[in-house]
Parts: structure tokens; C-alpha cells; sequence
């Protein structure tokens, strides 16, 4: 029998197999591979050996720290095939996905940090105070704890890492129990592009690796992506060392067209922003709103196109739909589906569970579910969409927010006035018009309500990643300052 590889966590310079747990491929249900198992004592010693590393890189310049970086992309885009053939095979996701989307952007999203780390933004220095002058520095914050999910496990480390390290910081990194596979390969990558060793630490485990970082009292900061519930646990974890946190959490992103958006566009826009990975995407359009008086022909034209797309194989090149990332996540997504037929609502297409090998569900349709039913609140974070209607904008807009999530949202109309209006209204932290799903590196991503705290990407994550002080100093030279007097006569 082929013996199986065995990824290890990655301390320092070192790599440490200790523990073992099965990794399944999501494809074909099958053990694909074995992966180290932290406890507590990893998390201790990589924060150590993170401290130390930490203090040497702040002390590089920008230019210095971005040279190191740029070469880490390089060396990760001479690997890239092969980290997305990883990706693919751990999580279930369609190659022209990992190959054409979260590999290249991941390594964009790295450069960036790399490049815009050098201009640093803020107040100007100046005499905010007769005699004084003042100024800003963003310092980094020291050892940061980042822990990812498994939708987008090479992106999701890349945006934690990206600017926590241009900003001077090391990282101690948990990655989601089932798809750690391309953080400890990146964490590899690093070490052998000359990128300093304690900079990138991977720990892996589950829950009590996570709390274990969350609670070490020498992690100042918190960056997590995942669900909304983890997010609020590790919130409570972190108030006792007032520890900074960013929460990159659930969302339910509303579509909403209206009677004058071109409908042929919105079916097809419809299609990656409802079944891009799958579904299990923070921003899939989950909820379609449509106006009454052309509720029908978008329903038609989208089921339609639904029913051509092919569910299959990652690693086939004509796939478009690959399986969920796990049994378990499969039987949440059908069990939301179960639930919703036994309420009455009509399925369009899809909503049977498949034989065979493998996570696959089908792309599936509900329809006119009621605002209060769980398959319209809930993030059922898989191939499955509801389509209901609205009947003129402010109940569009009602019904868009009526959420507890805010993450990110879509409007399409061919009136630029009602575009303005209802991007303004929809109280996420993006909202896309005439398009849904695209995000650029320059731009931030981050949630209202209870999608989260803080942005990645973005200049803005620089301010996530750094912690401000103000420097002031005298220009007088005079022992005996005015403002002394104001108090004590001496
Ligand atoms: P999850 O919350 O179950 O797990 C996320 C991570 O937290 C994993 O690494 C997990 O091991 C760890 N974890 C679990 N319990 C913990 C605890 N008590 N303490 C510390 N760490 C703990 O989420 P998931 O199922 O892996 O990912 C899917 C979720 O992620 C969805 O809700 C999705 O919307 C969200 N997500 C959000 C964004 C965003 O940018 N807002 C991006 C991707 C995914």
C-alpha cells in the first residue's frame, strides 16, 4: 500500500509530527492523508520562538521586511500548481477554481501588503501644541493568533499573514482541523525562500489548539475567520487580556433585482455569486430578491442556467460545482433542505441527496420561503439558494436587512439614482451594483452586525494589524514650560 503523507506543524525552522489525524478527501470520502496534532505546548512553543523573531524583523525597515515578502510570493507562484492540486484535493475545491481564483489572488493580496506597507498612512507630524512637536507611528502589535476556516484555507492564512507580517508582526497560525494541508505548505515555502524562520508558525488542532491561542497571554491579538458562533467564544476569550480582535464571520449576502435591472445579466450574475466554491462562500448570494414583475422570467432563466452547471470531480477541468467540503458539512446543508420541503416550500430544482462517493449536492433552488424560515436566516453555506419576491424598494430594503449578518450584498437596476439609494441603505460591509462576488486587494472586506469586527485586505488591515501611538516632543528646550504653571508654581 502507498504510504501516506504525513503534513507536519511547522515551529520556527522546525518541523513537528507530533499527533496524527486523518485527512478524507472531500471527492471520494477516502483517507488521503495524516496531519500533525498540536496541543497546548505547541502553542507555547511557537509563541516563543514567534517573540523572538518578531523583535529582529519589527527592527527592518519597510523596504527590507517588502523585499522578503515579494520574494515569499515568488517562491509561492513557482509552487502554485502544485499548491492548488493540494487545495483542491483537501477541500473539495473545482481545480479551475484554486488554479484560476484563490492561489494567484492570495499571492496578489501578499504583493500588495509587500508594496503598500512602504506608505504609510496617517496624521501629519506637527505643532499640534505651541513648543511641541507631535507625531504618529503604527507599531506592530507582536504575536498575533490567527485562526482560518476551510473554504478558502491558502487564501484565508495569505490574508492574515499579509499584513500582519508587513507590519512587522510574527503569527502563530491554526488552520481549520480538516484543510490544513496548503498553510503548512505555505509555512514550508517561506522557510525555504530564505523568509525568516518563527515568523510563521503553524499549530494545528481544533477548538482547544484555538483557545489555547486565544488565551496565551503573550498573543496581543486575535485574527479569526469563521462562523459567527466560534467568533463570539473567542470574543469572550479575549476580553480578559483586553486582547485586540478581528472577526471575519458568517454571512447571508441579499441579491436584490429590480424590474428595471437587464434580467438576462442578473440570471447569469446570479450563477458564481450563488455557486462559487460550491456555496460555501461568506458572500454567496444566498437570498434573491426579486421585484414581482419579473419574479418569473429571473427564476426561469436562473433555474435554467442552474441545471446546465456540471457537479463533479475537482480535478476535472469541465467541473463547476465540486462536493462540500465534508459528510458532515453535506448533512447540514440537507438537513436545511429536509426542513424547508416539510415547511411547504417549493424546491425549483435540485435538493436530493446523491448516492455514491464524496460530499455532492446538488445546486438547488427554494422558493418564496418566508423571511422568518431558517433556510432565509440561517447560512446554510452550500449550493443552495432561495429566490423570493418584493413588491417596490423600501420593502426590498427591509427585507435585505432583516438579518442578524451584514456581510455583503448586491443590487441591480439600470437606474444609477436607485443603485445609489439602495447600496447606501443595505447595511453590509460590501455591496456590489450590476455584479456580485468580485473583490480586489486595495479594497477592504469585513462585516456589519454580526458578520464581524474589522477589514481584510485594504489599507485598512494595515490599521487592523498596527497600534497607533502618539510621540510628542518638546522643541523648546525650556525647563520651565509654560504649561507647568498652569498648575504648579514651581
Ligand atoms: P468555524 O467557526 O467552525 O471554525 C473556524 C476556525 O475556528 C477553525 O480553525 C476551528 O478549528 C476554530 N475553532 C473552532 N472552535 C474554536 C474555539 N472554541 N476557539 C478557537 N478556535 C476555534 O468555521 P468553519 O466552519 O471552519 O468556516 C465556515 C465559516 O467561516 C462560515 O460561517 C463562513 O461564513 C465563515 N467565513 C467568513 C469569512 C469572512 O471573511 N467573513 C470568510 C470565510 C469564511
Amino acid at each position: 500500500m502507498e504510504k501516506l503523507t504525513h503534513y507536519p506543524m511547522v515551529i520556527g525552522d522546525k518541523l513537528v509530527s507530533s499527533g496524527s489525524e486523518d485527512l478524507l478527501e472531500p471527492a471520494t470520502s477516502k483517507l488521503f492523508a495524516t496531519v500533525a496534532l498540536g496541543t497546548k505546548e505547541e502553542v507555547d512553543r511557537a509563541v516563543v520562538v514567534a517573540k523572538e523573531a518578531q523583535v529582529k524583523w519589527a527592527a527592518l525597515s519597510y523596504g527590507e521586511r517588502s523585499v522578503a515578502l515579494l520574494k515569499f510570493a515568488d517562491a509561492l507562484e513557482a509552487k502554485s500548481e502544485e499548491l492548488a492540486r493540494l487545495e483542491s484535493q483537501n477541500a473539495g475545491k473545482p481545480l479551475k477554481l484554486t488554479v484560476g481564483g484563490d492561489i494567484p489572488f492570495a499571492i496578489d493580496n501578499l504583493r500588495y501588503f509587500a508594496s503598500v506597507v512602504r506608505r504609510q498612512e496617517g496624521a501629519a507630524a506637527g505643532n499640534y501644541v505651541g513648543g511641541y512637536t507631535s507625531m504618529i507611528r503604527r507599531e506592530p502589535i507582536g504575536v498575533i493568533g490567527a485562526i482560518t476556516p476551510w473554504n478558502y484555507p491558502f487564501m484565508m492564512a495569505i490574508w492574515k499573514l499579509g499584513p500582519a507580517l508587513a507590519s512587522g508582526n510574527a503569527v502563530v497560525i491554526k488552520p481549520a482541523p480538516n484543510t490544513p494541508v496548503t498553510t503548512i505548505e505555505l509555512a514550508k515555502i517561506a522557510l525555504e525562500s530564505g523568509f525568516p524562520a518563527g515568523l510563521i508558525n503553524v499549530v494545528t488542532g481544533g477548538a482547544e489548539v484555538g483557545e489555547a491561542i486565544c488565551t496565551h497571554p503573550d498573543i496581543r491579538m486575535i485574527s479569526f475567520t469563521g462562523s459567527t458562533r466560534t467568533g463570539r467564544r473567542i470574543a469572550e476569550l479575549a476580553s480578559p487580556m483586553v486582547k485586540r480582535v478581528t472577526l471575519e464571520l458568517g454571512g447571508k449576502a441579499p441579491f436584490v433585482v429590480f424590474a428595471d435591472a437587464d434580467i438576462e445579466a442578473a440570471a447569469r450574475g446570479a450563477i458564481p455569486a450563488s455557486y462559487m466554491n460550491t456555496g460555501q462562500d461568506c458572500t454567496a448570494a444566498t437570498r434573491i430578491y426579486v421585484h414581482n414583475e419579473v419574479f418569473d422570467s429571473f427564476l426561469s432563466r436562473f433555474t435554467e442556467l442552474t441545471q446546465t452547471l456540471k457537479v463533479g470531480h475537482p480535478f476535472d477541468e469541465t467541473t463547476d460545482i465540486g462536493p462540500l467540503v465534508s459528510e458532515t458539512q453535506r448533512l447540514k446543508v440537507s438537513g436545511y433542505v429536509e426542513e424547508a420541503k416539510q415547511q411547504g416550500i417549493k424546491v425549483a430544482t435540485g435538493g436530493m441527496l446523491p448516492e455514491g462517493e464524496g460530499y455532492y449536492y446538488p445546486p438547488t433552488i427554494l422558493v418564496e420561503a418566508p423571511q422568518a424560515a431558517n433556510c432565509v436566516q440561517g447560512e446554510i453555506f452550500g449550493p443552495v439558494i432561495v429566490v423570493n419576491r418584493f413588491s417596490d424598494e423600501a420593502e426590498a430594503i427591509k427585507l435585505a436587512n432583516d438579518i442578524p449578518y451584514g456581510l455583503a450584498g448586491s443590487v441591480w437596476t439600470t437606474n444609477v439614482q436607485r443603485a445609489m439609494r439602495v447600496s447606501a441603505a443595505m447595511q453590509c460591509g460590501t455591496v456590489w451594483v450590476n455584479d456580485h462576488l468580485p473583490i480586489c486587494s486595495e479594497m477592504p472586506h469585513g462585516g456589519f452586525k454580526q458578520s464581524g469586527i474589522g477589514k481584510d485586505m485594504s489599507y485598512y488591515a494595515l490599521e487592523e494589524y498596527t497600534i497607533v501611538k502618539h510621540i510628542m516632543f518638546d522643541i523648546t528646550g525650556d525647563q520651565k514650560k509654560a504649561w507647568h504653571s498652569v498648575v504648579f508654581d514651581a
